[in-house]
């Protein structure tokens, strides 16, 4: 699975203009589930150009409520009306400037799921937090934090992205090595959170600075099941290229 987060990017027109060329150009694409998570304000144009396709739509955040007096904000069921299948949640962008904790990414999570939404949880660690040691602590807390209250059945519907917080829009990349056990520990949570087959069921995949150069190596790690791609998927070529490069038995994808 690859998973575009253009963050807060593309003008309407820009937005089109991207969604249409992946559209296009993975017209024959197998084996691999996409989708584009524009901003808010591009969703519905977005997912316009998507109708009909097997692109998926997804979000960048949401609240927790339904709707209501929050000023400025989005709720899931408004996502859901949208045609979005996916929410991002806890991102390491929103942790650090708009301060989001563990606590208020749960009550997105729980709020998500009850929408029929699937929550695509960001867990990472931070580079003095790997260098301390922490970098383990810090994802299950992390992890934990975000999935408190979830049942078998509502963790089962959940995503998780490992993005170490040092990969993000760096160009440095955490080594396939570094992904899987990260990955690894993650699941050996969700199966003592849930059960093994949950834990194996539940998708988690790598974002830091994924690019056409380093997706295969990443994905040939069993644990890594597909990529979060936020510089890299502003250009519809590059991204392609990264899809392609994602598919089962590398090249059978995209084929343009
Ligand atoms: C992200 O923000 O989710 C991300 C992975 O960004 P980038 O690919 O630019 O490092």
């Amino acid at each position: 699975m690859v998973v575009a987060n253009w963050k807060m990017n593309g003008t309407l027109v820009e937005a089109r203009a991207l969604a249409s060329a992946v559209r296009e150009k993975l017209r024959r694409a197998r084996g691999v589930e996409v989708v584009l998570c524009p901003p808010f304000t591009a969703l519905a144009a977005v997912a316009e150009v998507l109708a009909g396709s097997s692109i998926g739509l997804g979000a960048q955040n949401c609240h927790w409520e339904a709707s209501g007096a929050y000023t400025g904000e989005v709720s899931p069921a408004m996502l859901a009306e949208l045609g979005c299948r996916l929410v991002i949640l806890g991102h390491s962008e929103r942790r650090q400037h708009l301060g989001e904790g563990d606590a208020l990414i749960n009550r997105k999570l729980h709020a998500a799921v009850a929408h029929g939404l699937t929550p695509l949880l960001c867990v990472g660690e931070t580079a003095e937090e790997r260098r301390q040691g922490l970098t383990f602590h810090v994802v299950e807390g992390q992890l934990r934090g975000g999935l408190a209250g979830a049942s078998r059945d509502g963790i089962v519907r959940c995503m998780l992205a490992y993005e170490p917080v040092w990969a993000i829009g760096t160009g440095v990349n955490a080594t396939p090595a570094q992904g899987a056990e990260v990955h690894g520990s993650l699941r050996g949570i969700l199966s003592e959170l849930a059960s093994k087959e949950v834990a194996q069921a539940v998708r988690i995949l790598y974002g830091g600075s994924v690019k056409p150069e380093n997706v295969a190596p990443l994905l040939e790690e069993p644990e890594i099941d597909g990529a979060l791609v936020g510089g890299a998927s502003l250009q519809a070529d590059t991204f392609i290229e990264i899809v392609r490069k994602s598919a089962p038995r590398a090249g059978s994808a995209a084929k343009e």
